[in-house]
């Protein structure tokens, strides 16, 4: 039957298109049906598009102050905000048609519209209510359209949205969401930032970098608050450095339009509230799955606190239908869909020593300046499930690439089994960390110990050495500072 296939998933973003490329590798017959853009939100609206405009914002920044490195540059530095915008879309076209080159090459059915399960093995697409936030391309050439298919496993990848807090719900104009703000027409001259996650603090730094009056208002006690808190520390004291300015344990309480700016009424720790203007606000509080109206209570898939219940293997409580990615619970990253989609697949096709999911060895990156990376047990979290630990600290002001770079700031933190010397958690703040944290994601993932990571030679000059110094460090043993 041409709408027979061995596979059907709903979605086409990292976790979506991965596990479809790899189903076609396993001989299966695939399709993915998607209504709005092939690549979801990561290369469209996510990881991709912002790290394209904190580049042109790290550019921007080396350009005012070519000083530095013996560098003149006669005339003003200008940041041409179309021209950035430009390039950080083109970018995010190029990933959109990058999908649809893959489906082709791996014999990948797209199905274009909105999908629905409505019993198990059976899917039905529609025409897509939604309006895209952007029209994105051409809808690629023979994608398949509105109808019924039967699939012997169905895989929900439907992602996730922005989240809105009860009365301070994004308009688009004046509070924006990451669609608003990865695209601004104008410079706001002013933003107010609700949320320090990940996308709020990228934020952040793009806006504070290119000028803007930028606040930050965080609930917790500290930026990032998934990081661990000495790293966190150091990053925002950083940030401020940079002029951004910061509020702790503060709550956006409600929020007055005017014609062209918010007035935003923020309760601080202390109990007092404070009033601040700013030309536009970006709320950054979260994502919500995106689990309604896919046919999940017809069939009766369970789900928790917004996302669907799976297993290590992103089983669903009903056999034959699986989930994956940000619809199928936190860490919500890219890197942690793609691999819930592989061991989805590879499981499905009964492959032996697949690996169940382990949430600790997934790394969490985030790119604004200072980048800011990790894997595993932060201190606190350590020290909470009783661990007796050895700490390791090596700063990027002894490091000579560092220096030679002008990117002396910055902090690597290894956190050891006292015991077994077992690599519980990495944590850095600093230039290019984002590129180095798999250095002990590999570490970890190989169950090494303080011994074969002393005993790997790190190249020099490198701002990788920091990695290896910050593990004898917690030996006693640094031998550059
Ligand atoms: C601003 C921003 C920056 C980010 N930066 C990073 C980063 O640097 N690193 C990182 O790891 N993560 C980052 N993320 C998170 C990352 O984008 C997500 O974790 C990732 O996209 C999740 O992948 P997914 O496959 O689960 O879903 P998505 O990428 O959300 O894709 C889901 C797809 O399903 C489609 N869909 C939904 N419902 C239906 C339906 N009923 N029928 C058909 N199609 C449907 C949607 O159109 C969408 O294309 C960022 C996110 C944002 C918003």
């Amino acid at each position: 039957m041409a709408n027979a296939y061995d596979v059907i998933i709903i979605g086409s973003g990292p976790g979506g298109y991965i596990a479809a490329i790899r189903a076609a590798q396993l001989g299966m017959k695939v399709a993915v049906a998607e209504r709005e853009h092939l690549a979801g939100i990561c290369s469209n609206w996510g990881c991709i598009p912002t790290k394209a405009l904190l580049r042109s914002a790290e550019v921007f920044e080396y350009a005012k102050h070519p000083g530095d490195y013996g560098v003149k540059i006669e005339g003003s530095v200008t940041a041409d905000l179309k021209a950035i915008v430009a390039r950080s879309r083109g970018i995010a076209h190029r990933m959109n048609n990058g999908v649809g080159f893959l489906f082709k090459k791996n014999k990948v059915d797209i199905i274009w519209g909105e999908a629905k399960i409505t019993k198990p093995g059976e899917v039905v697409v529609s025409k897509t209510a939604k309006k895209p936030v952007e029209p994105i391309g051409p809808i690629p050439k023979n994608t398949l359209g509105e109808g019924t298919y039967t699939a012997k496993h169905i895989i929900v990848a439907t992602g996730a949205r922005p989240r809105a807090l009860p009365g301070i719900e994004p308009d688009g104009k004046l509070i924006w969401t990451y669609f608003e703000a990865m695209k601004p027409e104008e410079m706001p001259k002013s933003l107010l930032v609700m949320g320090s996650g990940a996308i709020g603090i990228e934020f952040a730094s793009f806006y504070r970098t290119l000028g803007v009056d930028v606040t930050v208002v965080e609930i917790m006690s500290q930026v990032m608050p998934v990081e661990d808190a000495e790293i966190s520390a150091l990053a925002k004291k950083q940030f401020e450095r940079q002029g951004m300015k910061i509020l702790l344990e503060a709550k956006v309480a409600k929020v007055a339009k005017g014609a062209n700016s918010v007035t935003a009424t923020i309760e601080l720790k202390d109990g007092k509230t404070q009033e601040i203007t700013a030309d536009r606000m970006i709320s950054a509080v979260g994502v919500q799955a995106n689990i309604e109206g896919i046919g999940l209570e017809a069939v009766g898939v369970k789900t928790d606190r917004g996302f669907i219940v799976i297993d290590g293997y992103g089983k669903t409580n009903v056999p034959g239908i699986y989930a994956i990615g940000d619809v199928a619970g936190p860490p919500l990253l890219a890197h942690k869909a793609e691999h819930e989609g592989v061991i989805c697949v590879e499981k499905i096709a009964g492959l032996p020593n697949v690996h169940p999911m382990d949430k600790l060895k997934i790394p969490g990156c985030t790119y604004c300046h200072p980048q800011v990376a990790s894997v595993g047990l932060t201190e606190a979290k350590a020290k909470a499930e009783g661990r007796d630990i050895r700490v390791g600290r090596f700063p990027f002001v002894a490091n000579g690439k560092a220096i030679a770079l002008g990117e002396d700031q910055g902090l690597v933190k290894t956190i050891f089994d006292r015991k077994t010397g077992e690599l519980l958690g990495a944590h850095m703040v600093g230039a290019e960390v984002t590129e180095l944290i798999q250095g002990f994601v590999v570490a970890m993932n190989l169950e090494t110990t303080e011994e074969e990571l002393m005993h790997t030679i790190f190249p020099h000059p490198t701002i990788s050495e920091t990695m290896k110094e910050s593990v004898l460090d917690a030996y006693g043993r640094a031998l550059n500072a």
